[in-house]
This record gives C-alpha cells, sequence and structure tokens, in this order.
C-alpha cells in the first residue's frame, strides 16, 4: 500500500488553480527564483569595476622571453593591454594584469608606490601579474638581464625604457579607470579545466608527467546580472606562438579577446599558475591558428561556467603580502668566473660571467639569497588565492592542493615579480632547464639550495591558517 497525502486535483481544477493571482505571482516569483545564478541571489553587492588600457608600442622594440631573437620587432599581431580589477571601495583589492613577459620587480614595486599616493591603497591589497607571453616588449634593463647572446645596444636599451614607462603609466591608468568605473556587483568562482597545456620536461630521456589542468575564474556581475569583469588562471607558458619576432599577446590575449566579444564593455583579464615547467600542446614557429585556439578553449570553458551555478563570495578577501628569501647554492669562486668569462662556449654564460666580475670589481658581493614576493588573499572559507613570484613549477600547486584541497585554492605565479624559475626539489635532483640553464638568463651566481621547496611552502602556509586545512573544512 502506498500513501500519499496530496489531494487529487481533476484537469479542470488545475485550469481554474493557475488562472488565480496569487499562483499567477507566485509561478513567477519561483521563476525568478530559478532563473537567478546562486551567486546574484546570495551575494551581497559589492563596488566592482575593471578597465584595460592599450599598451601596444608604437615604435620598435626587441622582444622579450626568447635568447635568439637579434633584431627589432616586426610588425604588431594583436595589441597588448594592461588590465585591471579592482573590489570594493574604501579598502579595495587590486588585480592587474599586463600582456607581457612579466612586471619586473622594478615597475611592480614603482606602480605599487602610485596606487598607494593616489589612491590609498597599500601595497599588500594589490597584484601585479605577467602573462608571460613571449612576444612582448623586454620591459626592463634589470629584467632577465643574461637572456641575449650579446648585450642590447644603447638605442635598443633606450627602447626597453621607453616601453617600461609605457608599461607602468598603463597599469596606473587602468586602475584609475577601473575606478572610476565601479558599480554594485557580485562576485562569485567557480571551478573549471582546459586540457593544453603539457608537462615540457624531458631531462635524461625520462619525461615528466605532471600538470595542472585547473582553470579557476572569478567573475564579477551587476545588479542586472550582466558580466563586467572575469578573472581566469591557466598554468601555462605563454609560448603557443614561438620565436617569431612579432608583438603578440599569445594564448593568454586571446583567451582576453574570446572573453571580452562573448561579454561587451566586459574586461577578461588572464593570469598564469605554476606553468613554468609547462608548454602549451602543439606549439610552433607563428602557428597563429593554434595560439588563437588555445586562446578560444579558455573563453568557452569561461562560458560554460559562467552558465552555471557558481561560488557566491560574500566580503572582500583577507589579504597578507611578504618577501621570503630563498637560499642559493654557493657561488663560484673568482677563478671559476674568470675561466667561464674567456672560454666557455655559451655566449649566455660568458655574458654571465662578464657581469658577475664586473660585480666583484666594484665591491659588490654576489647575490646567496632571491627574494620572492608572496601574497594571499582569502575569502573566508570560500576561496584562498594564492599570488606567487616567479616561474614556479607545477610541484607547488599540486602540493598546496594536497594541503587544502583542490576544490577552494587557487594558485598563481609571474605576480610582483618575476626574478627567476623556482623549482621543487624534484627537479633540482632531476636537473635540467629549470633547475640550471635558466638561473644563467636571469644572471644569477648559482642555483637553488633544496631548501627552497620547505622554505617556499611554509612561507605560504603560515600565511592561511592552520583551521583552513583540507581536514577541517
Ligand atoms: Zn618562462
Amino acid at each position: 500500500m502506498t500513501t500519499d497525502s496530496t489531494p487529487a486535483i481533476s484537469p479542470p481544477a488545475i485550469f481554474k488553480q493557475i488562472l488565480k493571482p496569487g499562483f499567477l505571482a507566485f509561478f513567477l516569483l519561483t521563476w525568478i527564483i530559478a532563473n537567478t545564478s546562486a551567486a546574484d541571489s546570495k551575494s551581497p553587492l559589492i563596488p566592482i569595476g575593471a578597465a584595460r588600457v592599450d599598451i601596444t608600442p608604437d615604435y620598435p622594440v626587441r622582444l622579450s622571453g626568447y635568447g635568439s631573437r637579434t633584431a627589432w620587432n616586426d610588425g604588431v599581431e594583436q595589441k597588448l593591454w594592461a588590465r585591471a580589477l579592482v573590489i570594493g571601495d574604501k579598502e579595495p583589492v587590486v588585480m592587474v594584469t599586463v600582456d607581457s613577459i612579466a612586471v619586473p620587480g622594478s615597475i611592480a614595486e614603482l606602480a605599487a608606490k602610485q596606487l598607494k599616493d593616489k589612491f590609498g591603497i597599500s601595497r599588500a591589497r594589490v597584484v601585479l601579474a605577467g602573462t608571460h607571453s613571449h612576444n612582448a616588449p623586454h620591459p626592463a634593463r634589470d629584467y632577465l638581464p643574461t637572456i641575449f647572446a650579446t648585450s642590447l645596444s644603447e638605442e635598443e636599451w633606450r627602447a626597453v625604457d621607453r616601453y617600461g614607462q609605457q608599461m607602468l603609466q598603463g597599469i596606473v591608468q587602468a586602475v584609475s579607470m577601473a575606478i572610476q568605473k565601479q558599480k554594485p556587483c557580485s562576485l562569485s568562482w567557480a571551478q573549471g579545466s582546459a586540457g593544453f597545456a603539457v608537462n615540457r620536461r624531458k631531462v635524461k630521456n625520462v619525461a615528466s608527467t605532471q600538470v595542472d589542468h585547473a582553470l579557476p575564474l572569478l567573475a564579477a556581475r551587476d545588479e542586472k546580472g550582466e558580466v563586467v569583469a572575469m578573472l581566469v588562471n591557466y598554468a601555462c607558458h605563454c609560448t603557443t606562438l614561438g620565436a617569431v619576432n612579432y608583438v603578440c599577446g599569445d594564448w593568454a590575449g586571446y583567451a582576453s579577446d574570446g572573453m571580452e566579444q562573448d561579454h561587451e564593455g566586459a574586461v577578461g583579464l588572464v593570469m598564469i599558475g605554476c606553468g613554468a615547467d609547462a608548454n602549451p600542446r602543439d606549439r610552433g614557429n607563428g602557428k597563429l591558428a593554434v595560439t588563437k585556439s588555445h586562446g578560444t578553449e579558455i573563453a568557452r570553458e569561461v562560458q560554460r561556467l559562467l552558465g552555471k551555478k557558481m561560488i557566491p563570495l560574500k566580503a572582500l578577501p583577507e589579504v597578507k603580502f611578504q618577501f621570503v628569501d630563498l637560499p642559493l647554492e654557493a657561488a663560484p669562486s673568482r677563478a671559476e668566473i674568470e675561466q667561464t668569462a674567456a672560454t666557455d662556449k655559451r655566449s649566455q654564460r660568458r655574458h654571465l660571467a662578464q657581469r658577475l666580475l664586473k660585480k666583484m670589481d666594484s665591491g659588490e658581493a654576489l647575490a646567496t639569497t632571491v627574494s620572492l614576493p608572496v601574497q594571499t588573499w582569502r575569502f573566508g572559507n570560500a576561496l584562498a588565492m594564492v599570488f606567487l613570484g616567479g616561474e614556479v613549477v607545477v610541484d607547488y600547486a599540486l602540493k598546496l592542493k594536497q594541503i587544502y584541497g583542490p576544490d577552494r585554492l587557487w594558485v598563481s605565479a609571474y605576480c610582483n615579480d618575476t626574478p627567476c624559475y623556482i623549482p621543487s626539489v624534484r627537479i633540482l635532483n632531476e636537473g635540467g632547464y629549470e633547475a640550471d640553464f635558466s638561473m644563467i638568463y636571469y644572471a644569477k651566481p648559482a642555483r637553488f639550495q633544496p631548501q627552497v621547496e620547505p622554505t617556499l611552502l611554509k612561507s605560504i602556509t603560515a600565511m592561511l591558517p592552520d583551521n583552513w586545512q583540507k581536514q577541517n573544512k
């Protein structure tokens, strides 16, 4: 026997019920609730604004990222932008992403100071991230100083200085415009994925497989539900194009284009995760169609996530910022450096040795540590965002996700400075580009000590509270 407490209603009675005004109002209300996303219905409104400023050079520049390039750029394929997202009005947090190989520490600190002076925003509340496009201008004399086989000419260095100024002004202007455009918005996030990142390492014929395909999305919508800003993070080098010599934002630039075309007037910001040892699949010499397809893959996943129920973020994040000293091995002796400067076959190695000798001659000590900016934004128990400087390998993101769980953690690299690669103990043991040769491009006198990994992980976990760990969710 079954029981049913609902009284049976005959078909004509149903039509009579539907026609009653009270039933119609109830039906309309139910429809409105069902068609409003969870984020919109549950998030309090926060003043949020986003803007972008064109920072494409209209003069010859030297592109960064590949030491093999020897000439001025050959035209512009895609414009470059500084994009800003400003969340909150009294004590806002600011995210800036720049279509650039990096935002060097020297430019990041100047920008942060100007934002403090103009708008009273403290350093800890500002994130300055590069997309790591290898088709953007070299931005500063002190960034990747020994990437080129021979030093640039003075005319080329002056173009570097000019572009650095243009980037700095673009960053500050984008933030200023985003503040002016602020309006009440809801904020929410969701976790998606994209599949084109592949681990690029092969050492002694053993290929690494570690990869992080997570694509977290932070979205701001206005009172009408229109998307105002989208911020995504993906752990992959921005190098689908390869070493062609024209200006382009690479896959990150096309991902932003795709998001901004899907939502007219909105701003699509792209950050790069711990993808220092990941390259895009099927990359190569000027593959523009493949580059665009990688951008489209990101924009499509953003569209899918926006159509789903997203997790509301109800208040501004708690922010923390510090510089952490990461230990280097002892530098070679002066005799060894002199030998390298005189005889090494690799021109970058000779170039670095000459630079180190110059430093020693002027009485300057060689570096024993690398100072890395580490920053966190924690939105209650819903989401923690970790922003690391440097080219950070995937092991760090995977280990942090083991500690905190993958479903409420966001880990970005290339933030606030990119002083060099940040290898893990595994990669230091294996050797290869990310452990060794890349340190020459970044003008470091030696590789990292194995303590680099526990030192960095400890500094991050100290910035997120103990009770926030996975088991206590
Ligand atoms: Zn890189």
